[in-house]
């Protein structure tokens, strides 16, 4: 998969292939949203893009600034999935003809490269079971695939670049596979990638969840149109500013409105603040900029503003975004939770 295959998520691939270009990539990543949206797509393309040997660079002003080329060997083995150093682990039912011993990596591989070719990687868990005809049975990533992964792990790449291994709905692993995954996790051995992807943090570990770095995959389908992201562009505006007088009662008010939006439009706010995070970053790291993503509304924010966001910063405040969306999902108290997070953001711009 090219990241130019996949639909939407522009400021989110170009802030993925800087990372890569500057060689700041973590070992072990979850990309957390629904797979419709294209959360295994964009990993798929990610670990495409890293393993590439002719990565493209396009102009200035191009709605995509970076690409694998699709043609090197390692592109056209991943575009097909038979690269001998990715690994595709995701949950599977147990069918007459696959008992509860077989590893499901093994059994079912030739199914799920034919499920993802199918929805272009973007299908959904219930057509992934609907493609295995069990559309009324549960599937689950159990111990055996687990270490499974972890002998597949210990042994040395075959082709000299990133082995990669991606779990697919993370979500669905048993305990004791969960288990396994965590020692591989706890040493990370040299060139190795763990991309986990999942639609929902609340099942997983937070074990789990304390080592991995999550890539939030903003959900296309609900995407909020112009006229909420100018109120949400305003919001932010407000809200850096006070974070950076840090005046306890404009603070409090701020944080009392935020308080009376409820949690779904607290989410989309939140989510809005990391979109918009990123590009800043990508304004500053590599000087590119998407058209109206800059664009806040007020023209000295929108010029002084971006340069608030470094390589000192940037994966922190993406983190503390993302508990604060996790907070709100699990009905934290709102106000408690913004205040928090405008702490530790205040903190995180002031130490740029
Ligand atoms: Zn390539």
């Amino acid at each position: 998969m090219q990241f130019k295959d996949i639909e939407g998520q522009r400021v989110l691939i170009n802030h993925l292939t800087e990372i890569i270009d500057s060689g700041r990539v973590s070992h072990a990543q979850m990309f957390l949203g629904p797979n419709a949206s294209g959360s295994l797509a964009l990993a798929l393309a990610y670990a495409q893009y890293l393993n590439c040997t002719n990565r493209r660079h396009y102009a200035e002003g191009a709605e995509l600034r970076a690409d694998s080329c699709g043609e090197c060997p390692n592109c056209r083995k991943y575009r097909e999935l038979v690269h001998p150093d990715l690994h595709l682990v995701f949950p599977s039912v147990t069918t007459p003809t696959a008992s509860s011993t077989g590893v499901s990596a093994e059994l079912f591989q030739e199914e799920f490269r034919g499920f993802l070719g199918q929805y272009r990687q973007c299908g959904t868990e219930d057509q992934w079971y609907e493609w295995l005809n069990a559309a009324n049975k549960q599937g689950m990533i159990r111990e055996r695939d687990a270490a499974n992964i972890v002998k597949t792990l210990s042994l040395k790449s075959y082709e000299g670049g990133y082995k990669v291994l991606v779990i697919w709905m993370a979500e669905r692993m048993n305990l004791s596979a969960a288990n396994e995954l965590l020692k591989t996790l706890e040493e990370p051995t040299e060139k190795t990638l763990i991309l986990l992807v999942a639609e929902s943090r609340d099942r997983m570990l937070s074990t789990i969840l304390s080592r991995v770095q999550t890539v939030v995959v903003p959900d296309i389908a609900s995407g909020f149109g112009a006229e909420k992201r100018a109120a949400f562009a305003t919001m932010f505006v407000s809200w850096m500013r006070l974070l950076f007088k840090l005046n306890m009662q404009s603070l409090s008010n701020w944080v009392d409105q935020t308080h009376a939006l409820g949690r779904e439009q607290q989410k989309q706010f939140l989510q809005y603040a990391q979109e918009a995070v990123r590009a800043c970053f990508l304004k500053t790291a590599a000087g590119i900029t998407l058209p109206g993503e800059l664009d806040f509304g007020d023209e000295k924010f929108d010029s002084s503003f971006p340069a608030m966001v470094t390589t000192r910063n940037v994966e922190k405040m993406n983190q503390a975004l993302t508990d604060a969306i996790y907070a709100i999902e699990r009905n934290a108290y709102a106000k408690i939770t913004f205040m928090q997070l405008s702490f530790t953001m205040s903190k995180l711009i002031k130490n740029r």
